[in-house]
């Protein structure tokens, strides 16, 4: 990328509208458009964006922005500057821009995040980017994927003036460990300067509840926003193919959207369209800063989705109506994927506020650490206790034999549980990615469990899982290659 003279150039505008309104808790919403395809002409799509912002632009019964996905669904996509650079520049503070890791290195992420926040682009989010559907566990292993903590680490040690960094964080996960193996790299995430957090795509109030509840009870009082989707039948069976890394759609939820597209398209539609203005509703009720709505790609759609939402947010007075309008309209509340249904805490959705209730840190049915591994811990930590202090070779067939080493040039072994984290295929070091599967699995097929959840099930074992939250680790080794 031609970044030179842009790392100069700098908007004094001295105000960031979308922090603003995170700030003073004023329910904002933006508008999820992608960077296009690299088979899209460009100049139509910059044309369509410009139509959409101009839309968004006039909404006057909230803030609203948009929020530009960069590789996101498409991976061979247009570079994110070239695109979002045609946006005004007078409304630049109120747009979320993500970042994507993949196909990239740490040095280029961090330069177009400079770039960026040159250009007036103050509100980023870097994210590592997801698996392609196509591609084997090899392609992946070729592939780069720069993990955000190390994107957020960077600018922390160099701060790119008035820069806003969010993360991401997936909170629909249905086993302990995966749940908290999210947490606690959010957690490492607030604490290298991201200042708020977006969520995956999902359906579950409860768990959305579950990600404030436990924020709230770790005393961090961080802005969320909560990403919602307005369902047509493609997208759901995209998603039902394995599409979207991360995003489930439980067999319970299929068979209420099988129902409603019994008999017609616009009935379909329309039990989406109340079910996103039920969502938006309760998601301010549960405390969060604002929505972040996927599907919504033309002006026409967007003033559809500001009547709904407008009626929506002065429909209900308190939790308890909301509820019982949820409920009936759902006809349930559980939306886990069968037989996965960790919540970390017993009481969501009874209240709308954290009600004194510990997390459930200790639960039986999660794998536990057998005998084994435990052996196995005592073993390596006896070996390799000091690996990250010695030359990479030393003890290398030792390495290979016990911790599944792949030569990297760092050992970050001490840090990670004496879990090799080049086991996962793409390289992530300081966390799980937001992909892994219900059973706790990794999000490519055949991987197993996700390396990080057994960091995660032995750093909790260990007593130890202060770790899992703090700095962030080298990244993996692959980068330096390039
Ligand atoms: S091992 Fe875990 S972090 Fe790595 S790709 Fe698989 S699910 Fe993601």
């Amino acid at each position: 990328m031609d970044n030179g003279l842009q790392l100069e150039m700098n908007f004094e505008l001295g105000i960031n509208r979308f922090r603003n309104c995170l700030d003073n808790g004023v329910f904002s919403l933006l508008i999820e458009t992608n960077v296009p395809a690299l088979d899209t002409e460009l100049g139509n799509a910059v044309n369509r964006l410009l139509e959409l912002e101009k839309a968004v632009a006039s909404v006057s019964a909230f803030p609203v922005g948009l929020a530009v996905t960069d590789k996101w669904p498409y991976p061979n996509s247009w570079n994110i500057i070239d695109f979002i650079r045609k946006l005004p520049a007078e409304r630049r503070d109120r747009h979320v821009i993500y970042l994507s890791g993949a196909d990239t290195s740490a040095k280029d992420l961090f330069n177009t995040v400079k770039v960026c926040v040159g250009e007036g682009f103050l509100n980023v989010v870097p994210v590592s980017g997801s698996v392609r559907p196509e591609d084997s566990e090899r392609d992946v292993r070729k592939r780069n994927y720069v993990e955000s903590v190390n994107v957020l680490d960077s600018l922390r040690r160099e701060p790119a003036r008035q820069v806003f960094p969010g993360c991401v964080v997936n909170p629909f996960k249905y086993t302990r460990g995966s749940s908290f193996a999210q947490y606690y790299k959010l957690i490492r995430k607030l604490n290298l300067g991201a200042s708020f957090m977006v969520t995956q795509l999902g359906w579950d109030m409860a768990k959305l509840q579950e990600l404030r509840w436990y924020l709230s009870w770790r005393g961090l009082y961080y802005p969320s926003v909560a990403r919602l989707c307005m369902l047509t039948p493609e997208r759901v069976e995209k998603i039902l193919r394995g599409d979207s890394p991360g995003i489930i759609i439980p067999e319970s939820f299929r068979r209420i959207l099988e129902s409603e597209s019994r008999f017609s398209l616009n009935q379909f539609e329309a039990a989406q369209w109340r079910r996103l203005q039920l969502h938006v509703a309760g998601c301010k009720m549960l405390g969060y800063s604002g929505v972040q709505i996927a599907g919504v790609d033309t002006p026409e759609k967007l003033n559809v989705v500001v009547r709904r939402i407008s009626s929506a947010l002065s429909e209900f007075d308190n939790f308890q109506q909301w509820l019982a309008a949820y409920r009936e309209h759902l006809g349930q509340l559980d939306m886990s994927p069968y037989p996965y249904s960790f919540y970390v805490f017993e009481k969501l959705l009874s209240h709308p506020f954290p009600v004194q209730e510990f997390p459930k840190m200790r639960y039986s049915g999660d794998p536990v650490v057998g005998g084994w591994e435990k052996f196995g811990y005592a073993v390596r930590e006896f070996m390799f206790a000091q690996a990250h202090e010695q030359a990479p070779n030393e003890r290398i067939a030792m390495k290979k034999m016990l911790a599944g080493c792949r030569s990297c040039s760092v050992c970050r072994l001490p840090m990670t549980m004496y879990v090799c984290p080049e086991k996962c295929p793409k390289g992530m070091a300081s966390g799980p990615c937001g992909g892994t599967r219900p059973n706790g699995d990794c999000e490519l097929p055949g991987q197993g469990e996700c390396v990080h959840l057994k960091i995660a099930r032995t750093a909790v074992w260990r007593n130890e899982v202060d770790m899992l939250e703090d700095g962030c680790l080298e990244q993996s080794p692959r980068f330096e290659k390039k």
